[in-house]
C-alpha cells in the first residue's frame, strides 16, 4: 500500500471514529517504568497499580530508596512482579548512572533509532517499550507495534503476513511517512478495540474494508 493510499485509510478512520482524548499524560520516565510494568499484563490493573506506586513514592529517589521488597508488595497484581521489580531498579541505576539523575531528557538529543537503542540496553526494555517511551514521552516520530498494530497491518498487507512486532517496528518506518505515524499508531489501536479485534472481527462495520486483504481473502 503506498502512502497516499495509508493517508486516506487513516482520513477515513478519523471520520469514523471521530477525535479521541489522550487516555495518559506521562512523562518519559513515568512511560518507562509503566511499560515494564504493563509487560504480559492488562491496562486496567498496570496503570492502577502504576499511579499508586507514584502516590506512595512520588520521587525516583525514593521509590529507589523503598528497595526490591517494597516495590515487590506494591506491584504484586500485575503478574511477573519479581522480575519486573528486578528490571525497574536495574533501569533506575543505569539511568542514574549515565545521567546523575532520574531522567531520560539527555535522549531528546538523540537520533531516534540511536535513541531506541540506548533504552534497549536496559533490563526488560524491547522494541515497543523504548519506542513508546521515545513517541509518548518525548515526542518523537515513532511508531509502537502493539498487538492491534501489529495485526490490522498485517490483515491489511501493509506489513507480511509472517513478520513478527519487533521487526515491524524498522519496516513500518520505511513505508509510513513521519507526519502520518502518530495518526497510523491511534487510529489503528482504536480500529483494533472496536471493530477489528483479534476473534471476529466485524468486517462488515468496517469502513476500510474495501483496503483490507483479510476481509478479502474471507469474502472470496
Ligand atoms: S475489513 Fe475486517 S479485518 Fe479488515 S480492517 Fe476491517 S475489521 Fe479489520
Amino acid at each position: 500500500m503506498n502512502p497516499n493510499n495509508i493517508k486516506i485509510l487513516l482520513e477515513t478512520l478519523y471520520e469514523f471514529y471521530g477525535k479521541q482524548n489522550p487516555t495518559r499524560n506521562y512523562d518519559a520516565m513515568e512511560e518507562l517504568i509503566s511499560c515494564i510494568l504493563s509487560q504480559n499484563s492488562n491496562d486496567k490493573i498496570t496503570f492502577p497499580t502504576f499511579d499508586q506506586l507514584r502516590i506512595q513514592y512520588p520521587t525516583w529517589e525514593k521509590l529507589v530508596q523503598a528497595g526490591y521488597q517494597n516495590i515487590l508488595e506494591q506491584v504484586k497484581a500485575v503478574g511477573l512482579a519479581p522480575t519486573k521489580t528486578k528490571n525497574i531498579l536495574q533501569s533506575l541505576k543505569m539511568i542514574y548512572e549515565k545521567t546523575g539523575d532520574y531522567s531520560l531528557h539527555f535522549l531528546s538529543e538523540y537520533e531516534p533509532l540511536k535513541a531506541r537503542q540506548w533504552l534497549e540496553q536496559l533490563p526488560g526494555v524491547g522494541p515497543k517499550t523504548a519506542t513508546i517511551v521515545l513517541t509518548f514521552g518525548l515526542g518523537m516520530d515513532l511508531i509502537p507495534v502493539d498487538t492491534h498494530i501489529h495485526r490490522i497491518s498485517k490483515r491489511l498487507g501493509i506489513i507480511p503476513e509472517k513478520m513478527d512486532a519487533n521487526t515491524a517496528h524498522d519496516y513500518l518506518l520505511q513505508i509510513i511517512p513521519k507526519p502520518l505515524r502518530n495518526s497510523y499508531h491511534q487510529q489503528l489501536i482504536i480500529h483494533g478495540r472496536n471493530l477489528c479485534t483479534a476473534r471476529n472481527p466485524k468486517c462488515n462495520q468496517c469502513p476500510i474494508s474495501k483496503s483490507c486483504l483479510f476481509e478479502k481473502n474471507n469474502s472470496d
